[in-house]
């Protein structure tokens, strides 16, 4: 493409958390035709796959939806956007009228930049009046946002990327398959042992970091309260705790203390179903180093234990003073490319933007005087709850924005039920989903290449994203749909620009309020906490003190996961993320050189069970559980261990969702995606 006259735009990836910095090339024709690694602070000229070839072919692709549909009679048709607007609010205004402002949902796009975000709970509070608005952070890291929050104050990420891949002594990751889910980060972290970092890999799975491990360990899927538990345990007992730090900074010591007593490397070895020794090893090894920042991901949220599972990192992390300075501290790597920033600008039924209370009436009186109109001042559903609640008829009417349940929440058949239930959906999207097909309405959106803004990483570092081409014609601008919901629904609302956007988040959010565009030029971006126009932004948080004062310890007894293998189900199954693909694969399933790679939904099966099923690498299987069966493929090895298999979640055809179960963390309403109970049939 460098023969023809092209030009760069700098942007952010809008695939994982990591936020690489890319340039998309651009074409005399409009047409993006290539993406170059850019010096970025997460990515340090780094790109994978999906970064590198999968970032932009699903821009130009032709399944993009360019005009407004409605379904008739079963059947979509093409309609004008005047046609689309007003059916679009008038049903949600009579739903209102009729079942009142709490009957309607929203839930927000966490692929989506900060400004389309933050008008869409807008629209949700205002126009709806209804708190029920969420993002899919409800499905992978609800449990960090709330469990940070709870022992250290903050619900985001402690350290920097950087911060925690260099100059580090050791790293323990748990429940983070890096390599796959968060390449760039995965590449940084072997570095980090090339030059020395002793790398503690935690996870049920024999996944590729292991090859550069000091210590693997795989405990069972759904244990990791217990075994956090046995380290601390361990580290009381030999004194390596940081007794300063404790008595200086945290509070509730005694009572976490007395709980893990019962912990034993003994008992933790049974209940994980590992070596005890392993235990102490790994216990010796973390608390010893002097740098060393514990890292996870999926494999501790996504459990009905998901928020103790959380607590538990920060437990460990206070227990020998590893937070708050360099090289330290608790670090959820968060899955979407605005995942953060989804949560941070407020789509969530618990928080305005900046984690401001919905429960707090001075909070509620704020955003009331800000936004001139009355608000509601009931937290709202969880989108979680939302689906469960359409079923039973408390909620009418759903506005989607670029989400897609029917392949990513769990307990496929449920959803269906759900959203069939529903009085009105509304879909915004790129393309024919497989949730869109269940609309009344579908509203095309535009992608992150047709549009100014920002997203927010895992690092809580808000990064530009830049206009490189047009936008399909027929398609509108996100945050301009929302106004016009939200103006014909009688809150008028309207923005010039999205830098108007983050103006108004800036005046809204004092985690935000030395943030404008104009700051954002410069290459690293700016961290939040970001308070005003002097700060520079805050690249480790807790320095000194908590933000919510003393960090508070938590007493965490082990439960057990709801649902474990049996006669019937035999196998314990998990899910995750594979390289190639990026969730449901609305935008990497476009690119086909990533399909022919990975193209279809296949099952990881230890090479003893196979043997045992009479099952050969590549065989055709049928994989039921107690919500409903799939057909997909064997991939045979010792990846996981015998009676443990492991899907994928990103294909539509193979489903694992339809499998897995619709169980719940009490606390962030977190699905249990990572342990449920399955039988194989070979076909
Ligand atoms: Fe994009 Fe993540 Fe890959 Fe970076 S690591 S290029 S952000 S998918």
């Amino acid at each position: 493409y460098r023969a023809f006259n092209t030009t760069k735009v700098r942007t952010t990836c809008p695939h994982c958390g990591t936020g690489c910095q890319l340039d998309l090339i651009v074409n005399q024709n409009n047409v993006i035709v290539g993406a170059e690694p850019a010096n970025g602070p997460a990515n340090r000229n780094l790109l994978c796959v999906k970064g590198k070839f999968a970032s932009y072919k699903f821009v130009a692709s032709p399944d993009r939806i360019d005009t407004p549909l409605i379904k008739r009679n079963g059947k979509f048709e093409k309609a004008t956007w005047e046609e689309a607007m007003d059916l679009v609010a008038s049903k949600f205004t009579e739903l209102k009228e009729t079942y009142g402002g709490t009957s309607l949902a929203g839930f927000s796009c966490s692929r989506s930049t900060n400004e389309d975000n933050f008008v869409f709970q807008k629209m949700v509070r205002t126009a709806f009046a209804s708190n029920n608005v969420d993002n899919c952070a409800r499905l992978c890291h609800s449990a960090s946002v709330h469990g940070l929050a709870h022992t250290l104050g903050s619900g985001a990420m402690t350290n920097t990327i950087e911060d925690i891949t260099t100059d580090v002594d050791a790293i323990l990751l748990i429940g983070s398959n890096t390599t796959e889910a968060h390449p760039v980060i995965g590449v940084q972290i072997r570095q980090a042992v090339q030059h020395g970092a002793k790398l503690i890999v935690v996870d049920p799975r024999q996944i590729d970091l292991t090859k550069h491990a000091a210590l693997t360990i795989q405990p069972k899927a759904g244990t990791n309260v217990a075994f956090i538990n046995g380290l601390m345990h361990v580290i009381i007992k030999e004194g390596l705790e940081d007794q300063d730090f404790i008595n200086k900074r945290t509070e509730n010591y005694e009572a976490m203390k007395k709980v893990v007593a019962d912990y034993t490397p003994e008992v933790v070895g049974k209940i994980c179903e590992i070596d005890p020794e392993a235990i102490v090893a790994a216990a010796r090894m973390y608390a010893k180093a002097d740098k060393a920042p514990i890292i996870y991901c999926l494999g501790v949220t996504e459990h009905s234990t998901g928020t103790e599972g959380v607590m538990s990192m920060s437990n460990l992390a206070m227990l020998v003073g590893k937070v708050g300075r360099p090289g330290c501290g608790v670090n959820p790597l968060r899955g979407q490319n605005n995942v953060q920033g989804a949560c941070d600008m407020g789509c969530s039924p618990f928080d305005f933007p900046g984690y401001q209370k919905v429960a707090n009436p001075e909070v509620v009186a704020k955003f009331e005087n800000a936004w001139g109109t009355e608000l509601n001042p009931r937290i709202g559903l969880t989108s979680t709850q939302v689906l469960p609640a359409a079923i039973k008829k408390q909620i009418h009417g759903l506005y989607i924005f670029g989400e897609d349940p029917i392949v990513t929440d769990p307990n496929t058949a449920h959803v269906r039920q759900a959203l069939e239930s529903l009085d009105f959906l509304v879909v915004q999207e790129l393309f024919m989903t497989e949730t869109a097909a269940y609309a009344d309405v579908i509203l095309p959106g535009i992608s992150f290449a047709e549009k100014d803004g920002t997203f927010t990483n895992t690092e809580r570092r808000i990064q530009r994203i830049r206009k490189a081409v047009e936008p399909t014609p027929g398609a509108r601008e996100d945050f301009k749909i929302f106004c016009e919901v939200a103006t014909r629904m009688g809150y008028p609302m309207s923005y010039e620009a999205s830098s108007k956007i983050m103006d108004e988040i800036a005046s809204l959010v004092p985690t935000f309020g030395g943030v404008n565009f104009k700051r954002l030029e410069n290459p690293n971006g700016l961290q939040w906490p970001c308070r005003d126009l002097d700060d520079p932004g805050t690249p480790i948080m807790h320095v000194g003190t908590f933000t919510r004062g003393k960090g508070l310890f938590m007493a965490l007894p082990y439960k057990p996961a709801q649902e474990l293998p049996d006669e019937e189900y035999p196998f314990l199954m998990s899910t995750g993320r594979m390289l190639y693909q990026y969730n449901t694969g609305a935008m990497t399933r476009r690119t086909e050189g990533i399909n022919k790679l990975a193209g279809r939904s296949y099952i990881e099966i230890n090479i003893e069970d196979a043997n045992r099923y009479g099952i050969q690498d590549g065989d055709k299987v049928q994989v039921s559980s107690r919500r409903g069966t799939i057909e997909t493929y064997a991939h045979v090895g010792n990846i996981v261990l015998p009676e443990a298999v492991f899907m994928t979640f990103h294909f539509a055809d193979g489903n694992v969702n339809e499998l897995t179960n619709s169980v719940f963390d009490d606390i962030a309403r977190i699905p249990e995606y990572k342990v449920c109970a399955v039988k194989i049939k070979p076909l």
